[in-house]
């Protein structure tokens, strides 16, 4: 049996004026798995409205009291978190060990915006005996918040946490494959933690049409963004002509560096962590593994080994899932063949064997590509699926070198030993994030966005509130 998923505009469940709807899926066997409201411009119309309206009282209340709401918004995700899990679970195809952390890291972004809503200020600016000036941080108005299919809920809380804690309005957008989560906890925010109608409203839909409609708003004051480089070109143009700010989280293609001093014992599972988590479908997984030749088969093998132990399923015992929709499933595997033509070598994986073995569902072998230049399209093409190339290098200078040969620049790791060499290659990289000794490392308190083609503005962490807000100086001679 199907759910249905409408609109929430005003605090109430809203059909799709058009009546029309589209479907989503379940990647563990491919079935229909709900009837998804396709939204247009007139329900983004009504969804502004409702956030316009809702927004001179959300902004005059004191910050404490919103904190106080994005706290029982925390809270109720934790109490709510199975549920929650299981709709994350029949949508994206995660493992039922994942969805579970998922969950708990977007209850965490309403905390620590929650707790922060207090302490966000201006600040005195001295001018001397004679004038009195002072800065006032003030919400931009009605943000739009439009979120992709591979983290539901966690990107989405990651955006609208910090708007509402600044004291904006939201309507927000998630992925037509993914509605549930968002829809859930914008439901229970309102209906249970005492958010007021109107401050966060979701509009359901696919993203030329009902997507574009939020960025083209003329009450939308500011847009963020998390999705593919095609999708943030196309909504950057109308923002320009809008000359509205947005925030642009898109693709990564990040570089994971082994030096030859690393611990191995620690790079390699760090190596494997760092790209097979949700399937790869992470952009800022770290796909790109450069090896100091010096290392290279030793480190190939270690992944080998290692990858054939994790299991990928449908089960509760696997610890990779599914890929989240067919169109991703199909162009992750023309990579595969694309592999094959560029001369590059599966040392697992590459091909799917059987797709009976997972029961239909969308399932890709855990693959590792040797035999890989920096200019092959696998090496420069963000695959979003659980496939790594390795690339051998000879020296830092080259190391570096390559990893800043690619257009995008979101994250990069390094493993070494040698605390110099941590500090030297880092400040080289060209990424908004670089974890040496683990790949990963941080949380919602520190700032993530990307450099290049992988986008600007930062999410997460204290900085995002400044993107969510816009200065005044206020200067009076005395
Ligand atoms: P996508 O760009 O197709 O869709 C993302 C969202 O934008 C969806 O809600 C979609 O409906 C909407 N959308 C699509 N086209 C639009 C348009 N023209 N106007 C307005 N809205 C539009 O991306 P996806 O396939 O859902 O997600 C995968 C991509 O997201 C990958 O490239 C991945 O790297 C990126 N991503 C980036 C981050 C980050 O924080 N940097 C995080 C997760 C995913």
């Amino acid at each position: 049996m199907t759910v249905q998923w409408n609109h929430f505009i005003a605090g109430k469940e809203a059909k799709p004026l058009s009546g029309d709807y589209v479907h989503s899926f379940t990647p563990k066997d491919g079935e229909t798995y709900a009837q998804v409201a396709k939204g247009s411009a007139p329900d983004v119309d009504s969804a502004v409205d409702a956030a316009a309206s809702a927004l001179k009282e959300w902004k005059s209340r004191k910050p404490i009291e919103r904190g106080r709401i994005l706290l029982a918004i925390a809270q109720k995700i934790r109490e709510q978190s199975s549920e929650l899990s299981q709709i994350e679970c029949a949508e994206t195809g995660k493992p039922g060990w994942q969805a579970p952390a998922e969950i708990e890291i977007a209850a965490q972004y309403f905390e620590f915006y929650g707790g922060l809503c207090n302490l966000f200020q201006g600040e005195k600016i001295d001018l001397g005996a004679g004038y009195h000036s002072y800065t006032v941080r003030e919400p931009f108005g009605v943000v739009g918040v439009i979120t992709p299919w591979n983290a539901p809920l966690n990107q989405a809380a990651r955006g609208i946490a910090p708007a509402l804690a600044v004291g904006n309005t939201v309507v927000s957008k998630p992925s037509e494959f993914t509605s549930g989560t968002t829809l859930a906890v914008a439901k229970l925010a309102v209906e249970e933690c005492g958010l007021p109608p109107g401050v966060w409203n979701v509009v359901l839909g696919e993203g030329p049409e009902c997507g574009a409609a939020i960025v083209s708003h003329p009450q939308v004051r500011k847009v963020a963004f998390t999705g593919s480089v095609r999708a943030g070109k196309e909504i950057s143009h109308i923002a320009a002509d809008r000359l509205i700010p947005l925030t642009l989280e898109l693709g990564g293609k990040s570089p994971n560096i082994i030096f030859e001093d690393a611990d191995l014992a620690q790079a390699i599972p760090g190596a494997i962590r760092g790209f097979i988590v949700n399937a790869g479908q992470i952009c800022s997984a770290g796909t790109r593994l450069l090896v100091h030749s010096s290392i290279h088969d030793q480190v190939v093998s270690g992944l080998v080994e290692g990858l054939k132990q994790i299991k990928v399923g449908p089960g509760d015992d696997a610890m990779v899932g599914a890929i989240t929709t067919q169109a991703q499933y199909e162009r992750v595997k023309s990579y595969f063949d694309l592999a094959k033509q560029e001369g590059a070598v599966a040392q697992l994986g590459g091909q799917v064997e059987n797709k009976d073995e997972y029961g239909g569902g969308w399932y890709l072998p855990l693959t590792v590509f040797t035999g890989v230049t920096n200019d092959m399209r696998i090496a420069q093409e963000e695959i979003f699926g659980p496939a790594i190339v390795v690339i051998p290098f000879e020296s830092e200078d080259q190391a570096i070198a390559i990893a800043n040969d690619t257009d995008y620049g979101l994250a990069a790791g390094l493993w070494t030993q040698n605390l110099s060499r941590a500090h030297r290659v880092a400040a080289e990289l060209q990424a908004g994030q670089v974890f040496v000794n683990e790949y990963q490392a941080g949380g919602v308190e520190t700032p993530f966005g990307g450099y290049k083609q992988s986008g600007y503005g930062r999410e997460k962490g204290i900085e995002a509130l400044h993107h969510y807000a816009q200065l005044k100086c206020v200067t009076i001679k005395l």
